[in-house]
């Protein structure tokens, strides 16, 4: 049980391609962000595969994508984004990205991390599954001094994660009233024009539709839901 007086006020949002972060958490990393919470992101892939257009060649495409994470990540007062850029769709929970994030989260210290629920039934998308599972397992990982050793040079010391949301999840157990960001949630959102472009009016509705429901449970105009875990 982490002590209560401590203020937890370092966050890393871990995802597998950018857009994850807007779709899953973006409320909350906003309202987090103007409450004085310092957020970093990290995506590990660049989303290079994510067009059905065969003429945008996947590095011009990954170049783009970055582009509209950085602008969203500032929109939502994220301080900095980590691009890793595994490939994607073929994003794996092996040892050598866990040691490419233990290695950030020593040096980044975070408090917090938000990643990808990896247990959701039917998350049929390999990244979204292997992206929640290394995020998991490397915060076991960060916290060993036998467990990637090397990394523990200097001021470098193994971190202890104090608390976990995982977005996407069925299990919620935590609910962050977002009615006052829905907006800013959105337009952030809206910034991922490969993704979304035509279809924001659309989706924004779909995006309103779903907080409203999540906001059911605990009486919130408008909530994003996880699945917490205290370390
Ligand atoms: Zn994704």
């Amino acid at each position: 049980m982490r002590d209560e007086s401590e203020s937890l006020d370092r966050v890393m949002v871990i995802a597998a391609h950018p857009d994850d972060p807007e779709f899953g958490c973006a409320g909350t990393v906003v309202k987090w962000a103007q409450a004085g919470k310092k957020v970093t992101y990290v995506l590990l892939t660049s989303g290079d595969k994510g067009s059905h257009d065969p003429d945008l060649r996947p590095g011009r495409l990954a170049a783009q994508r970055e582009e509209e994470q950085r602008a969203a990540a500032r929109d939502l007062g994220g301080e900095q984004v980590i691009f890793l850029r595994h490939p994607d769709g073929l994003l794996e929970n092996t040892l050598e990205l866990r040691r490419q994030l233990s290695n950030l989260i020593r040096r980044h210290r975070p408090h917090i991390v938000i990643t990808i629920d990896p247990w959701r039934h039917y998350q049929l998308h390999p990244d979204h599954r292997a992206a929640g599972q290394a995020a998991l397992d490397t915060i076991y990982a960060a916290r060993e001094w036998y467990i990637f050793p090397e990394q523990l040079v200097g001021d470098v010391e193994p971190w202890r994660v104090r608390e976990v949301y995982l977005f996407w999840t069925d299990s919620a157990d935590y609910w962050e009233d977002i009615s006052r960001c829905i907006e800013t949630r959105i337009s952030a959102l809206a910034r991922h024009a490969s993704q979304v472009g035509l279809n924001m009016e659309k989706l924004a509705e779909r995006i309103r539709k779903f907080a409203r429901a999540a906001g059911e449970r605990p009486g919130y105009e408008y909530a994003e839901e996880f699945k917490r875990f205290e370390f």
